[in-house]
C-alpha cells in the first residue's frame, strides 16, 4: 500500500506561482512561458536582484548576497522563473536560493588541496574546449555561457564572464575552434561519443544546434551523442516556446535516429521543486517527439542531501519521464565549500535510495576526484578515511597505476583533525597516509 505522502512527487507547482514576487505581480501566463520574456528579464546583477526582491527580503539579505558575489567565482544570472520558485520568507533556508545566490555569512575557507579546474580537464584538451579523458567518449564545451550562472559549477574556470576572483579560458562558440574539434574527433575512429556541453545549449542558436549535431552526425564513428544543458531546470519556457530551436534540436535527434545514432538530452535537475508543470510539459513535449532524457544532479549540502529529498528528486524525475542517471559528489570549486558534503553522505544516500523505485530511474552516486582520474562510484574507493576526510580512487580503465584522492570538506570533521587541515606538514603526512592505505588495500 502507498502511504499519502508517498505520492508527493506527483503535486507538482501549478498556477500563476510567480505572482508571489513582487516584481512579477500581474505578469500573464503567455509573458512567463515566453522564452524572449525569460531571457529579457533575467537578472545579471545585483542591483537589479535587489530591485526585483524589493519588499521580499529584508536589506540585510541583499547586503549579505552583495557581499557574497564579491568573492564569487561566478557572474550573477538568475532567470525570473527560477527566483518564482524560491521561497523568499526563507531566503537562508532556500534550497533554490543555496544554489545561486551565495551569502557572505554562511562563506566557509576553501578546502587547501582546491585548484581551479579541480578535474584537470584542460590537461586532457588535445584542442582548447575538447576533453578526451575516457577511451571511447569526449566532453566539448561548444560555447561559455549559460541561461543561468551556478554557484557549483565545475567549469568557474571557462564558464561564464571573467570575475574579481578568476579570468577565465577562452571556449567561445567561434566557427574555427568548433573546426579544430570536429577534425580531432573526425581523426580519433575510437569515438564514439560526444558530450556536449559548456556553457549550455540553451544559449545556442537554432542553426548552431544544427551545424554542430550535424558535423558531428556526420562523422561515421560518432554513434552517440548528449546535449547536455542547465535550461530544463532554469528555463523551461525555451521548450514550449522556443519552436525554431525545439525544431532544431529535435531535428538533429531525428537525423541521428534514421541513421542509427543515438542523440540524447541530459538535464541538471537538483532539487525537487525545480521541476514544476511548466517543466512537465516541456518534457512531455520532448518525449512525444521520441527524446530521451536523462538527469544528472549535484550533491549539495542542505540542498539536496536528505533520503528524502533525494526521493522526491528521484521520483518526480521518473514522473516526467526523465532518467536519473547521475548524482554528482560536489567538486572541489572555489567558493563553494558549505555546499560540499562528505563522500559518506553520499554513500548512506545511495543506500537509501536504492530500491525506492525502478532500477532503470535509479541514479549513480559517482565522484570525479580531482587529477583526471574521471567519475567513479562513490562506494568503490580503495581507502576512506572518515576522521581525516580523505578518500582515495583508482582508475584502471582511465588512468592505471594512479591513485585519485578526494577530501570531506574540513568544518564537518572533528576538531583534531581540523587542526591538522590546517598545518601544511601534518596535511601532507594524511595525504602519504592515505596513499599507503590504498596501495596496501
Ligand atoms: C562525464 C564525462 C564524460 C561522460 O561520461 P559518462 O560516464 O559516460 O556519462 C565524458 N568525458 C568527460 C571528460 C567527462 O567528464
Ligand atoms: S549551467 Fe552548467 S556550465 Fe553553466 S554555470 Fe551552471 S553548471 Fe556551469
Amino acid at each position: 500500500m502507498e502511504s499519502p505522502a508517498s505520492l508527493e512527487h506527483r503535486e507538482l507547482k501549478g498556477g500563476d506561482f510567480w505572482n508571489a514576487i513582487p516584481a512579477f505581480r500581474g505578469v500573464s501566463r503567455d509573458d512567463f512561458l515566453d522564452h524572449r520574456w525569460q531571457a529579457k528579464h533575467t537578472i545579471t546583477n545585483v542591483t537589479k536582484l535587489l530591485a526585483a526582491l524589493k519588499g521580499s527580503v529584508d536589506e540585510s539579505f541583499i547586503r549579505d548576497a552583495e557581499r557574497g558575489f564579491q568573492s564569487a567565482p561566478m557572474a550573477v544570472r538568475v532567470s525570473p522563473y527560477l527566483l518564482s520558485l524560491v521561497d523568499w520568507t526563507m531566503p537562508y533556508e532556500d534550497p533554490i536560493r543555496r544554489q545561486f545566490i551565495p551569502v557572505a555569512s554562511t562563506q566557509l575557507p576553501d578546502h587547501p588541496k582546491l585548484t581551479l579546474d579541480s578535474l584537470s580537464e584542460q590537461d586532457d584538451a588535445p584542442v582548447p574546449g575538447l576533453t578526451h579523458r575516457y577511451p571511447d567518449k569526449a566532453l566539448f564545451l561548444a560555447l561559455d555561457t549559460c541561461p543561468v550562472y551556478c554557484r557549483f559549477c565545475t567549469r568557474s574556470y571557462a564558464v561564464g564572464p571573467d570575475q574579481v576572483a578568476v579570468e577565465k579560458l577562452s571556449i567561445k562558440a567561434r566557427p574555427s575552434r568548433w573546426e579544430r574539434a570536429f577534425e580531432y574527433i573526425a581523426s580519433r575512429p575510437e569515438l564514439e561519443d560526444i558530450v556536449i556541453s559548456g556553457g549550455d545549449a540553451w544559449n545556442l542558436r537554432a542553426n548552431q544546434v544544427e551545424t554542430l549535431g550535424n558535423a558531428l552526425l556526420d562523422i561515421p564513428h560518432v554513434r552517440r551523442m548528449r546535449f547536455a544543458s542547465k535550461g530544463p531546470a532554469v528555463m523551461p519556457q525555451k521548450l514550449l516556446t522556443d519552436d525554431e530551436w525545439f525544431r532544431a534540436f529535435v531535428g538533429v535527434v531525428e537525423r541521428g535516429r534514421r541513421r542509427g545514432k543515438d542523440v540524447a538530452l541530459h538535464t541538471h535537475f537538483n532539487h525537487p521543486s525545480e521541476i514544476t508543470e511548466i517543466t512537465r510539459d516541456a518534457m512531455n513535449r520532448l518525449f512525444s517527439e521520441g527524446v530521451v532524457i536523462r538527469n544528472q544532479s549535484v550533491l549539495q549540502r542542505f540542498v539536496n542531501d536528505t533520503p528524502e529529498v533525494m526521493t522526491l528528486l528521484v521520483k518526480r524525475c521518473s514522473y516526467v519521464n526523465v532518467h536519473p542517471y547521475y548524482v554528482y559528489q560536489h567538486d572541489l570549486v572555489q567558493g563553494t565549500e558549505e555546499l560540499r558534503t562528505p563522500v559518506r553522505t553520499a554513500v548512506e544516500l545511495e543506500k537509501k535510495v536504492r530500491g525506492v523505485t525502478a532500477g532503470y530511474n535509479t541514479p549513480t552516486f559517482v565522484v570525479d576526484a580531482p587529477g583526471g582520474g574521471g567519475k567513479r562510484g562513490v562506494h568503490s574507493y580503495e581507502h576512506y578515511n572518515k576522521r581525516t576526510g580523505i578518500s582515495v580512487y583508482a582508475a584502471p580503465a582511465v588512468k592505471p597505476g594512479q591513485y585519485f584522492m578526494y577530501f570531506d570538506p574540513v568544518d564537518t570533521l572533528d576538531e583534531t583533525e581540523q587542526w591538522c587541515w590546517d598545518d601544511p606538514v601534518e596535511r601532507e603526512r594524511m595525504c602519504e597516509a592515505a596513499l599507503d592505505a590504498a596501495r596496501e588495500a
